[in-house]
């Protein structure tokens, strides 16, 4: 699967976002968001009026780039949202947060979704006792996900979770630190995401 390469807190910078793309910096405050929030290069700083179109757009590539997930599969999940019963926009975002690698995530156990991806697929992870190695997974209220005890791998999630351990877990997940494992209790509302995201932008775009 094609993924994007050299994806780091240059790009939180450009969407204005901290995107936790890679490593530590962006779980830490060394994400340069911190203190310089305005887009990378020469002209960073010069606001550069954008037409509706290019904000949508630009609405568009930060939330993709957010949840690493590439354009076709985006687009499906639009599609889903569109023809599911309710807002188009907050569906859409609840399809993403609902991926098995973004809650592995917000769990802490990585330190990036590109990192929870991984320990996904490397088979670290269980959904209801049964093993589920696919990324896009959605979880469903009451689900059950578990870390799959591996002595290996077990020091590496440690460490994240030392690193990750002043984060909030979002409330639509009960995680339990000492299990490491999390249920699913009501699907993610937009106020869990806990970024700035406009996703009417994003509904606009693909509506046209
Ligand atoms: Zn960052």
């Amino acid at each position: 699967m094609a993924r994007y390469i050299n994806a780091k807190c240059r790009l939180c910078r450009r969407e204005g976002v901290k995107l936790f793309l890679k490593g530590t910096k962006c779980v830490t405050e060394k994400c340069p968001i911190n203190k310089r929030a305005f887009a990378p290069g020469q002209h960073g700083k010069q606001r550069i009026k954008l037409s509706n179109y290019g904000l949508q757009l630009r609405e568009k590539q930060k939330v993709k780039r957010m949840y690493g997930v590439l354009e076709r599969q985006f687009r499906r999940y639009f599609d889903i949202a569109s023809k599911t019963k309710g807002v188009t926009g907050k569906v859409l975002l609840q399809l993403l947060e609902r991926r098995l690698d973004n809650v592995v995530f917000r769990m802490g156990l990585s330190l990036s979704r590109a990192q929870a991806r991984q320990i996904v697929r490397h088979n670290h992870i269980k959904v209801n006792g049964q093993k589920v190695n696919i990324p896009s997974f959605s979880v469903t209220p009451n689900d059950l996900i578990q870390w799959k005890a591996k002595e290996s791998a077990f020091k590496k999630i440690k460490e994240n979770m030392e690193i990750t351990k002043d984060r909030t877990v979002p409330s639509w997940l009960v995680f339990d630190a000492k299990e490491f494992c999390a249920k699913v209790i009501r699907l993610p509302e937009k106020e869990d995401i806990q970024q700035p995201i406009q996703e009417q932008l994003i509904v606009e775009l693909y509506s046209k």
